[in-house]
């Protein structure tokens, strides 16, 4: 599970909508948008599904260089 991010259209930084989804779910949902409150301006901001992504909290390097040795 990761949370869905998207960009505050104001400050351009980016801000968890405290939706939590997998990548297969959210890429399933065609029509989905949302609104979220901004911790940075202090605003809601809507948002449409192609502007957000989700993103995964747990990276394991390991899978990622597999077994390669580090040197
Ligand atoms: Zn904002």
């Amino acid at each position: 599970m990761g949370m869905i991010m998207v960009k505050c259209p104001q400050t351009g930084r980016v801000i968890p909508t405290g939706i939590r989804s997998d990548r297969e779910t959210f890429l399933r949902s065609v029509v989905f948008y949302g609104n979220t409150h901004c911790p940075v301006c202090r605003a809601n901001h809507s948002w449409f599904a192609r502007e957000a992504w989700v993103e995964e909290p747990v990276v394991r390097p390991r899978e990622i260089f597999g077994d390669a040795p580090l040197c």
